[in-house]
């Protein structure tokens, strides 16, 4: 099996992870900023994480062979200090030349407050300046529908966005068919608590297909399963899907995604 990691937080993941997730089949993995357990204390914080993921963490991947790359933003928990947010978005242009940044992300909304939705806007314009492709974080729960909405709404309304090189992540069944109508690419994160189970996802994959579709583990510091990706594959196997379907599904899709952006590429096999 070969599969892409789209959505991996491997900062917060131990070194036997990557060896685990290689041994899978896994042939790169992307790794958006996100918050940190607690909130940063000012925009030195922010610099130190950027060069953390732009350069401690590809190396660490790169000692088993894993293609890493990532995303940069200020994520929604951190958004309701706005002062705080403008300065890391103006932090962020530095980084964006750096080879393994692939765009803006994860973006989005957390609790859908007004600060957030400005935060929101203000990623959404830098990604525009600087063109940049952008992925999105959508709120839990309760909130889900109402920010998934918003969040399509901010984005479709600044015209020089291209939606086909958004993808708008933690989609589930009340959401996705929103998602992929409007035009956008559509993450399914399989959690084992919350979000979105194997069982569930290739559900959905079932009613609404598998184009501008992908699946990701999310691998964070709290309850996920790094090998989730790998695991759903074999699920899938068992319910009769052929193995180039399941070959689209988890690894030419987010190919054909990521590789709108220029600097992602794969080794040659
Ligand atoms: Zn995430």
């Amino acid at each position: 099996m070969r599969y892409i990691e789209p959505h991996g937080h491997m900062v917060s993941r131990v070194t036997d992870d990557y060896l685990d997730m290689v041994t899978a089949g896994c042939q790169a993995v992307c790794e958006p900023a996100f918050w940190a357990g607690y909130d940063r204390s000012s925009v030195n914080g922010f610099y130190d994480y950027f060069c953390q993921l732009t350069d401690y963490e590809p190396k660490r991947a790169a000692r088993f062979g894993l293609p890493h790359f990532c995303w940069l933003c200020i994520n929604p928990k951190e958004s309701e200090d706005v002062k705080l947010a403008e300065e890391v978005v103006a932090l962020i242009p530095k980084f964006l030349d750096r080879p393994s940044v692939l765009g803006i992300g994860e973006i989005g909304l957390n609790k859908n407050s007004r600060n957030e939705l400005r935060v929101l806007e203000m990623h959404v314009d830098l990604a525009a300046r600087h063109n940049q492709m952008i992925l999105v974080h959508t709120p839990h729960l309760e909130d889900k529908l109402k920010g998934t909405r918003l969040i399509v709404d901010v984005i479709r309304s600044d015209k020089r966005i291209q939606l086909d090189r958004v993808i708008i992540d933690h989609v589930e069944e009340h959401t996705i068919k929103l998602v992929l109508d409007a035009g956008f690419w559509a993450g399914m994160t399989l959690y084992p608590e919350s979000k979105c189970s194997p069982a569930r996802a290739i559900d959905m994959l079932e009613n609404y297909g598998t184009e501008r579709l992908w699946m990701n583990s999310a691998c964070d510091w709290g309850v996920s399963i790094p090998l989730n990706v790998p695991y759903t594959a074999l699920e899938m196997k068992r319910r009769g899907w052929s193995a180039e379907d399941i070959d689209k599904v988890v690894y030419e899709n987010p190919i054909k995604f990521l590789s709108q952006c220029k600097k992602f590429k794969l080794p040659k096999t």
